[in-house]
């Protein structure tokens, strides 16, 4: 399950990090979850609620926001929201080059003492 990984890898990287800090606690965490990412969010948050059970995590409040993916078209060159399933430019129907949000997922901030 993927959505384990990145709670685990969630969890290591803000455990690491407020420990430098000298917090004891981390109260709450912000999360953008890209549309492309493939993470669902509902099994990412009660992964993170398992996960966090007897860490400086525990107890802390998850906001987990959801992006939408945007990418520039390889053959029109515009900037559009692609279709799915394929991920598709919706104008001309070709694959997009390159993705400019929505393709990873990204730690916004967290909050501790
Ligand atoms: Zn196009």
């Amino acid at each position: 399950m993927h959505e384990l990984s990145v709670a685990e890898s969630i969890i290591e990287t803000v455990t690491r990090d407020a420990t430098e800090r000298g917090f004891g606690k981390v109260n709450r965490l912000s999360i953008t979850i890209g549309e492309l990412s493939m993470v669902n969010v509902d099994t990412l948050a009660f992964a993170l609620e398992h996960l966090t059970k007897d860490t400086i995590l525990e107890g802390a409040s998850f906001n987990l926001e959801r992006e939408e993916a945007r990418g520039r078209c390889r053959t029109c060159g515009e900037d559009r929201k692609p279709t799915p399933p394929f991920f598709l430019c919706p104008v001309c129907g070709k694959g997009l080059a390159s993705f400019s949000r929505g393709d990873g997922i990204h730690l916004d901030y967290y909050e501790g003492e």
